[in-house]
């Protein structure tokens, strides 16, 4: 288990990242969910509690089987989704699941987002959609990480909404804004003409330089 202090400034995080993304309109009310490892554990934003009402103490930890052992609050319903994503996929430290409108409305295409911007280099090569199931359910759990190979850091979930990656909850949330950019870009773009479609060595080339980026 992490330490106390971990806990506490992870809790922070998620209140505050859950904050930014209803701001931001990637979500309303108490729609969407964020979360964070710290250890083995994970903290996660509670089930049906506005953002703006959560007191950071009551975010509630569950182990990776998705078992509560700390905070006061139920987690979130999505709480399989986000265990089984860091269960497969060890470099990720944050998540965010948001409901922002231009990246549903390709989900409900089951499109997936194309690299019409060269943005798209932060998520991957494209957005990919994962196939339906209810929310909350252990299919969907399954299906979101089927989408999201090592390259792949954010997903439409089909008919329903994103999930986008991090090594943190902030750069999870980067991430979700920009995937709700993209969208946007390519909606419009694909509304008044045909959006020209960076190539696949394009996009290697924008991933390589936001990777060096990352890490100076
Ligand atoms: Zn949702």
């Amino acid at each position: 288990m992490a330490d106390e202090f971990e806990f506490r400034s992870k809790r922070e995080a998620i209140v505050e990242t859950g904050l930014a993304m209803v701001e931001g309109d990637l979500t309303t009310g108490t729609g969407g969910n964020v979360s964070a490892r710290t250890g083995d554990s994970v903290v996660i934003s509670p089930s049906a509690v506005p953002y703006d009402e959560i007191d950071p103490a009551d975010v509630p930890v569950v182990t990776l089987d998705g078992e509560r052992v700390a905070g006061d609050l139920p987690p979130s319903s999505e709480t399989p989704m986000h265990t089984n994503v860091y269960a497969g996929r060890e470099d990720i430290g944050g998540i965010v699941h948001t409901h922002s409108p231009y990246a549903s409305t390709f989900a409900s295409l089951d499109e997936p987002i194309p690299a019409s911007s060269y943005l798209i280099a932060y998520a991957g090569h494209e957005v990919p959609v994962a196939g339906y199931a209810p929310p909350g359910s252990e299919e969907l759990a399954e299906y979101a990480l089927d989408a999201l190979d090592e390259e792949t850091n954010a997903c439409l979930l089909r008919n329903h909404g994103v999930l986008a990656v991090g090594e943190t909850v902030e750069a999870a949330h980067e991430t979700a804004l920009i995937v709700e950019h993209c969208a946007r870009i390519h909606y419009q773009a694909s509304a008044i003409g045909d959006p020209v479609i960076l190539s696949d060595q394009e996009v290697d080339e924008l991933i390589a330089g936001f990777e060096e980026y990352r890490n100076q």
